[in-house]
């Protein structure tokens, strides 16, 4: 109890142990595979001097005065060619559009329209923390829906839609955080299939869709079963995060929903910023910047593969995506990745435990995820031979 009477949703809001652990990954010296940030040398810094520049010589005062809550129109017209033409979301008109102050508002404006207290909602087990922070306060039931090696099983979907008709099923479809995984074509066609048989809702979250190393591109679940899908996006991962701009396409009514809930949150996402968005995306900037990004983060996750495979012990199993920021591992029966974390932070090196992205406490306890885009090849080396040293005494 505190000094003061907060409403009960505050109990669901207990700061998160991961934040403890990211605080220790500041300690000098220590290689953190723990976090999810985009390295900085991704982030065009001369490029955004000319934007803003140009930005204000073309629309002056302008983007300096309160907007409309939608968003700022040039950016509007600009992300609807992009998801139309290189997300193939064929029905994303401009009024079909939400700009929003990155994709983690997304996620509290749906919980706010959607969630009352014991409503179930469907999840990926593991899941996004972030998406269940946002979820959290407003005390849903979670249902977990079962993943394999290339993620949601569509039956497990069917069969949770029919028995407990979730309000919506929030997915991380491509390179999910936090295992990489991605879901195959037939999957996703069987998932929109499933969202339109049985009306259900789907919250399609993709940041990472764009940052692909290898394989052939996966088209979004959303252009496959559009009225039933809200997909998100993001410019944290193809531009830069601090910029704090997401996107949202989704049934007309629902944008509308999602407009209202966002205007008594912050009236509009920042004009400015949506100006430089807007030159970024609609003169071909994002295009340009996307492969010098790939070509940034690849050689480090190759660095990783090679070097799990030569450092982790063979009982340990992990998965090797094709994009995204994070590689999954597991290890064997037993293996508790939170009891020997201790140990691998004395050795100057962080990860995230897994069991962190699971909504029940008991699962994941083998698991853990490792970021590589904030370190060296030279750091990811060395971390990953430390922590196979470390894991390998403790088995
Ligand atoms: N969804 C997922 C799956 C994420 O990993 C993240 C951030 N890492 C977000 C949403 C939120 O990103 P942002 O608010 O920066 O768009």
């Amino acid at each position: 109890m505190g000094q003061f009477r907060y409403a009960e949703r505050t109990e669901c809001m207990e700061s998160s142990i991961l934040r403890e652990i990211l605080k220790v990954t500041a300690q000098p010296g220590m290689i953190s595979l723990a976090g999810g940030l985009p390295s900085p040398d991704a982030f065009p810094v001369e490029l955004v001097k000319e934007l803003c520049d140009k930005a204000l010589t073309t629309w002056k005062d302008s983007i300096l005065q309160y907007g409309t809550s939608e968003g700022f129109a040039p950016l509007l017209e600009a992300l609807s060619d992009y998801l139309k033409n290189d997300r193939h979301i064929k029905s994303a008109e401009t009024d079909r559009i939400l700009v929003t102050n990155g994709s983690q508002q997304i996620l509290d404006v749906v919980a706010k329209l959607f969630i009352m207290p014991g409503d179930k909602i469907a999840v990926e087990s593991p899941t996004y923390l972030g998406a269940l922070q946002a979820f959290n306060p407003y005390q849903p039931v979670y249902v977990d829906i079962a993943t394999d090696e290339e993620g949601v099983i569509p039956e497990s979907l069917e069969e949770v839609a029919v028995k407990e008709k979730p309000k919506f099923f929030y997915l991380v479809p491509t390179f999910q955080n936090p295992t990489g995984k991605s879901i195959g074509l037939e999957r996703r066609k069987a998932i929109a299939d499933i969202a339109i048989k049985h009306n259900l809702l789907i919250v399609e979250d993709d940041p990472y869709g764009a940052i692909r190393y290898r394989g052939e591109p996966l088209p979004p679940i959303a252009s496959l079963a559009s009225d039933n899908i809200l997909y998100s996006g993001t410019f944290s991962k193809t531009f830069a995060p601090g910029l704090r701009l997401g996107f949202v396409t989704a049934p007309k009514d629902l944008i509308s929903w999602m407009v209202k809930a966002k205007q008594s949150i912050d009236l509009h996402t920042s004009t400015f910023v949506q100006a430089l968005a807007a030159l970024y995306l609609g003169e071909g900037h994002m295009k340009r910047q996307i492969p010098k990004i790939c070509e940034l983060y690849r050689p480090k996750q190759e660095a990783m593969l090679v070097a799990l495979k030569k450092h982790f012990p063979s009982s340990f199993f992990f998965t090797e995506p094709e994009g995204g920021m994070f590689v999954w591992a597991e290890g064997p029966e037993g293996f508790d990745s939170l009891a020997v974390y201790e140990k691998a932070i004395e050795r100057k090196v962080a990860y995230v435990p897994g069991r962190f992205f699971y909504t029940r406490k008991e699962d994941g306890a083998g698991t853990m995820r490792l970021n590589f885009t904030n370190s060296t090849v030279e750091q990811i080396n060395s971390a990953i031979a430390t922590l196979g040293e470390l894991f390998a005494e403790h088995l």
